[in-house]
């Protein structure tokens, strides 16, 4: 009896020895780890979150506003509360943008003021608050003019291409243009209007985009009413973003600062805003040639291009002046290694309630810092440094986030393992998560472990609500291909613009995650979106904000408490090797299968097959990393002097990404691998996509060489990273 038992003992401590592991885990630490995970993702609570939404949605808090440093003052004392350490109001004095007066006239044919208001409803008595303000664009110019209005669809460059080949000039009027699908940031439709030599321009949001053609609007529905408008800023942040007059340094007190007329982000060209309630008496007065059949919008009338007989007056008198942006901060402080720095982070500034944008997010972090502050009063810290932080001006110009960005400089560079961003937590049930390629997996990976309000787990309905999003096969060019994604194209991997990963990603070359659940959404920067619209249509029971508290702690406390840090390198050697490929001339040339196959990659003059070569050798030395620290992990406890340099070598890797020169043309962007077109859609490698663009080839090859620079000296941290663990 004795000797089975003992028998029995013996293959239970053997299996545990073998047991599961997470990545960069022992299979002690992973059974430590799943205990704290397990009390973690027990404290969130959709009531709680239900109640943080309510209060910070019950009036409108623009950045710059009182009210936005009151919610500051207001989150800085609950996270003091929450058993938060180090709880500090940072404030920065930046250029900011609010309406005075904004007016639309229809002169000609008919006169016709454009209201410029959203209607309110009795269902939902917010819409009748006081403080919403009407329809602007924040950094316009102040100015006014009379002029013949023409349509021009999207206000891309192609469209006005369209309107030249028409014999249509838009010089000295005043141009209207729709939000469009794919979308393309207001700021660079501003930009577009003003290099094309417009006097001004108006946006609208025709029904087609996220109005009654998509279905039913609010208060019935989750898409845009009648009078719904889009606020938003046209800030030039896609060339430098942050401050405008504190271009690339922080603008705290004392700092030098430029004059508005040379900041590079402010728009020159006036603009405003409208639902099309109010574009709709504009459009069907037009004349001129019908406009082509895909500019025809949602609005039961022919779209023309405009000859001139409607003629407007717009009058945009902004006050564009310095005011402060607060930015709350706070941490719990590491045990093992309180100089590694995990970061979260959500902006606070609404252009009104902020239902869904940012809100959302916001109350999930108040859950996700009550919740982790929990864990500490009972005795539970993590390894590494947490820190929090509630940013400012995100909407104006990812302003509080570049700022601090640019403030702490110097020991994010070194201390920041990762930045996991969330803006908008929850507009409906289907998670969208994104990563640079050695932190997918990791997102992967925690996916599996959490449950989704479905029933399934996160992992599973991901799975199921990507396999059901066309958008995603377009992007492509796989057409209406539905059907499974795997598991390596789960992850969204390229990372645009828009939020306020981009200082740390862009600028300091800092990893980073970015999480949303999304769905139906019409009311983007309108006063709907808000806490009517939030449970009645976006997130009623508070389940998603709840699982967006549990998903972002579970990150957060998977990376503060590793062993090694769960970075996979080989994925994102396999990411960078796509990403060379699609610049090949013939698609698909250079083919999955080895190096050879990659032996005529060209883009034009420019021979990609070194570069390829180099990430083919870069990701092969990130999976004999990954395969050693594995070896090295499963057979125990790791000496911690060698986890400690092992981990210092691997914090590097995303660092040797910068080019000290920044891609061409924009220097504060230095990120090799990720930056934004101006649209702040995804651009993979920037500096050598843009210049094959321009049939640059000279600057090609240099950006080229570069890439192949870094990734020798990133080979070469891997085999070195991997041989320092073999060492005795
Ligand atoms: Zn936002």
């Amino acid at each position: 009896m004795k000797k089975v038992l003992l028998l029995c003992l013996g293959v239970i401590v053997a299996a545990a020895a073998q047991g599961p592991r997470f990545t960069g885990y022992t299979v002690a630490s992973t059974v430590r780890q799943q205990e704290i995970e397990k009390t973690f993702t027990s404290l969130p609570s959709p009531e709680k979150a239900r109640e943080y939404h309510r209060f910070l949605t019950s009036d409108p808090h623009p950045a710059g506003s009182e009210r936005n440093h009151e919610l500051a003052l207001y989150i800085a004392e609950e996270w003091k509360r929450q058993g938060w350490q180090d709880v500090v109001v940072h404030r920065y004095d930046v250029y900011n943008s609010a309406p005075r007066q904004i007016s639309v006239e229809m002169v000609e044919p008919v006169r016709y003021a454009a209201g410029l208001r959203e209607a309110p409803y009795d269902v939902d008595p917010d819409t009748r608050n006081p403080r919403v303000s009407g329809g602007y664009l924040a950094m316009s110019a102040s100015g006014e003019v009379t002029a013949p209005l023409v349509y021009a669809r999207g206000g891309n460059p192609e469209d006005y291409d369209v309107l030249e080949k028409h014999g249509i000039d838009v010089r000295g009027k005043v141009v209207i243009v729709r939000y469009s699908n794919p979308y393309s940031y207001r700021g660079f439709k501003a930009l577009t209007a003003e290099r094309r030599g417009a006097a001004g321009m108006i946006i609208y949001s025709d029904p087609a985009e996220d109005g009654y053609t998509k279905g039913a609007v609010f208060p019935d529905g989750p898409w845009g009413p009648e009078t719904h408008l889009q606020r938003g800023s046209i800030t030039y942040d896609f060339i430098v973003p942050g401050d405008p007059l504190t271009p690339g340094w922080a603008s705290v007190e004392g700092a030098r600062r430029i004059t508005p007329e040379e900041a590079q982000s402010v728009p020159k060209i006036m603009a405003a805003v409208m639902s099309w309630h109010d574009a709709k008496p504009l459009l069907e007065q037009m004349d001129g040639p019908e406009a082509p059949k895909d500019w025809q919008g949602g609005l039961p009338i022919t779209y023309r291009l405009g000859g001139g007989r409607v003629k407007v007056h717009l009058k945009v008198d902004m006050d564009n002046s310095v005011k402060p942006n607060y930015v709350v901060e706070a941490r719990l402080r590491g045990t093992d290694l309180p100089d590694e720095w995990v970061l979260a982070g959500n902006h606070r500034d609404a252009w009104e309630f902020g239902g869904v944008d940012p809100s959302s997010g916001t109350a999930s972090m108040l859950e996700l810092t009550r919740a982790l502050g929990e864990m500490v009063k009972t005795g539970i810290r993590p390894r590494r440094t947490i820190i929090v932080c509630s940013w400012d001006g995100e909407e104006v110009g990812l302003t509080g986030s570049t700022e601090w960005g640019e403030q702490f400089a110097a020991d994010l560079a070194k201390k920041l393992v990762a930045y996991l961003n969330v803006d908008s937590s929850a507009s409906g049930p289907n998670f969208q998560g994104s990563a640079v390629g050695s932190l997918a997996p990791l997102l992967l990976e925690v996916s599996r472990t959490l449950q989704d309000p479905s029933g399934v787990s996160l992992y599973d309905a991901w799975k199921k609500s990507a396999a059901a999003d066309t958008s995603r096969f377009a992007a492509t060019g796989g057409g209406e291909r539905k059907g499974a994604v795997d598991d390596e194209s789960l992850v969204d991997t390229r990372i645009g613009s828009g939020s306020d990963h981009t200082v740390f990603l862009n600028a300091l070359g800092r990893p980073v995650i970015g999480l949303t659940f999304d769905g139906p959404y019409g009311v983007y920067h309108s006063m709907y979106d808000n806490f009517y619209w939030m449970n009645r249509f976006g997130d009623p029971g508070y389940r998603y904000h709840t699982l967006m508290a549990q998903l972002w702690g579970v990150l957060s406390l998977r990376l503060a408490n590793a062993d090694v840090l769960p970075f996979d390198f080989g994925f994102y050697g396999r990411d960078i090797g796509m990403f060379l490929k699609e610049l090949c001339d013939k698609p698909g040339q250079g083919g999955a299968a080895g190096a050879s196959a990659f032996a005529g990659c060209r883009a034009g003059e420019l021979d990609l097959r070194p570069a390829l070569t180099a990430a083919g050798e870069f990701a092969a030395a990130g999976r004999e990393l990954k395969r050693a620290t594995d070896a090295a992990l499963a057979a125990g406890e790791l000496d911690r002097r060698k986890a400690a340099a092992l981990n210092r070598r691997i914090m590097d890797v995303e660092s040797n990404w910068l080019s000290s020169d920044g891609i061409p043309g924009r220097p504060w962007f230095k990120h090799m691998l990720y930056a934004a077109r101006y649209t702040y859609a995804h651009l993979e490698l920037p500096g050598i996509t843009e210049a094959v663009e321009k049939r640059d080839w000279r600057t090609a090859r240099g950006e080229a060489t570069k890439l192949v620079n870094a990734l020798a000296r990133n080979t070469a941290l891997l085999r070195e990273a991997a041989a320092g663990l073999k060492r005795r």
